[in-house]
């Protein structure tokens, strides 16, 4: 793949690391072996997939001649911190449109993602509420700002489009290259798989290096057929962007919603008890929005035996720890249990 006609921003040197977990593959008592790629690790305010999907989609703003950048999320948004992260950094405004898809939920003094919003600057935060038209509600802000003397730029929701999708095509190419590399023989990735950039720009890069590894999403909110279509759609179009000749494979693209628990961004007990796995297995901090579900998902699927003995795993690490400090009630009440 050929990612150098792209307007792109480095925000990454190097790779992200690919980690064994021994600890918690013994843990789980299984003869399944699992490994982490750390993209919680990526630079950028606190760390997280949304950095390398903003590597293109922030340099595309700029080559516009942008000079404001507008974005939305859910109210505790990782990709909004995100965005505002990378905004500072190049010197951006940041305006923010916050969708309250569970109704109450947005506190203005609330910690987490929602505390860092305002320490990384951003200009300005609407919310909004859940259900609404957010792409109709960013359009609407842009005129606002243009007609204000601004030239803003519009980053969708996730930056799930194919430009930012571009970015997780480039992380399987990594990836793959780190694994020939270590010599490492990975039968499965597990995903999150929530505005699809990430699973959709995996499969995508996957396809375009030929790496033939099978690749899971475990969904944060939608039910599997829904999810899949959007994935695939997204697949395509990012795989059409890279001049991947083959295409996608409709059966390429496989997701799981059974651990989506009550709705997006609620908990359930797997996520805790996963969340809380790994942390005490492996020092690594899940989120209890994606990684935490994804990872519930991961567990129960090497518990069920989907993977056959002596399988490797490798778990896609998305980020999002600062969510954790939002919900600290829900891991402390079941640890009173004890
Ligand atoms: C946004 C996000 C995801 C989901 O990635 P998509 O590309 O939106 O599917 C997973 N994990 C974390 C921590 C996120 O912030």
């Amino acid at each position: 793949m050929n990612f150098t006609k792209f307007p792109r921003r480095k925000y990454l040197q190097g790779s992200t690391p690919v980690e064994s977990m021994p600890a918690l593959s013994k843990v789980l008592g299984t003869d399944v072996n699992l490994y982490v790629k750390r993209d919680d690790l990526l630079p950028g305010s606190a760390g997280g997939n949304k950095t390398r999907k903003l590597e293109f989609c922030i340099a595309d703003a700029l080559e516009k001649g942008a000079d404001t950048i507008i974005t939305c999320g859910a109210v505790q948004s990782n990709h909004a911190r995100l965005t505002a992260s990378w905004s500072a950094k190049e010197g951006l405004e940041c305006h923010l449109l916050l969708e309250e898809r569970v109704k109450g939920s947005y506190k203005k003094k609330a910690s987490g993602n929602n505390f860092l919003f305002e320490l990384l600057g951003v200009k300005s935060i609407e919310v909004v509420k859940g259900g609404s038209d957010m792409m109709a509600q960013m359009e609407k802000k842009a005129d606002d700002l243009t007609a204000a003397g601004k030239t803003p730029y519009i980053i969708p929701g996730g930056a799930s489009n194919p430009i930012g999708a571009t970015g997780y095509a480039v992380c399987a190419e990594e990836t793959m290259n780190q694994l020939n590399e270590m010599r490492l023989d990975i039968d499965h990735i597990i995903v999150p798989s929530g505005s699809a950039g990430t699973h959709a720009g995996m499969v995508a890069g996957m396809t375009g290096v030929s790496g033939n590894i099978p690749i899971s999403g475990v969904n944060v909110s939608r039910p599997k057929e829904e999810q899949e279509e959007i994935v695939y759609k997204l697949a395509e179009e990012t795989a059409q962007r890279l001049e991947v000749k083959m295409g996608i494979n409709r059966e390429d693209i496989v997701c799981f919603d059974q651990y989506v628990g009550p709705g997006y961004s609620l908990p359930t007990d797997s996520m805790v008890e996963a969340v809380k796995l790994f942390a005490g297995t492996e020092a690594i901090l899940l989120d209890p929005v994606y990684s935490g579900k994804a990872a519930a998902g991961l567990i129960d699927l090497v518990r069920k035996g989907h993977f056959p003995k002596g399988s490797n795993v490798l778990f896609l690490h998305t980020g999002g720890s600062p969510a954790l400090y939002a919900y600290m009630d829900t891991f402390r009440l079941d640890i009173n249990e004890h």
